[in-house]
């Protein structure tokens, strides 16, 4: 089982945001960013190459929208990343977007 289901099991703590049936949110261990959550699907889907049912996507992003409003950062505004595979840096293959705020973010990324 990979990381992020344990996290979903419960086996692992986390510090949650947001959860649903769908979806879970919670803040990132290692954070780049004052506000850096992982907003992620409960069904165990490797990377965007795997991903079949594309409504996880839109219920991915009102999760996104939402804790972005709690958390203050969307009238400063955020960046939402996926990173999919190894060129990208992808360190765990289970599908997450990372959300990250409240500071100002560097653009275009290394
Ligand atoms: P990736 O590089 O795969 O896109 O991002 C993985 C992210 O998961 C990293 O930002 C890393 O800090 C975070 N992460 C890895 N292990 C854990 C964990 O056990 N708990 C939490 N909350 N975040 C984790
Ligand atoms: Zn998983």
């Amino acid at each position: 089982m990979c990381i992020f289901c344990k996290i979903i099991k419960g086996d692992i703590p986390s510090k949650k945001v947001y959860e649903d049936e769908k979806v879970l949110a919670f803040r990132d261990i290692d954070p780049k960013a004052p506000v850096h959550i992982l907003v992620i699907p409960k069904q165990h889907v490797d990377t965007v190459d795997q991903l079949e049912d594309m409504s996880v996507v839109a219920d991915l992003f009102a999760v996104m929208k939402k804790i972005a409003a709690e958390e203050g950062i969307a009238g400063s505004g955020y960046r939402i990343v996926v990173n999919h595979g190894k060129n990208a840096g992808q360190a765990v293959p289970h599908l997450h977007f990372h959300l990250l705020g409240g500071r100002e973010l560097s653009w275009p990324p290394g």
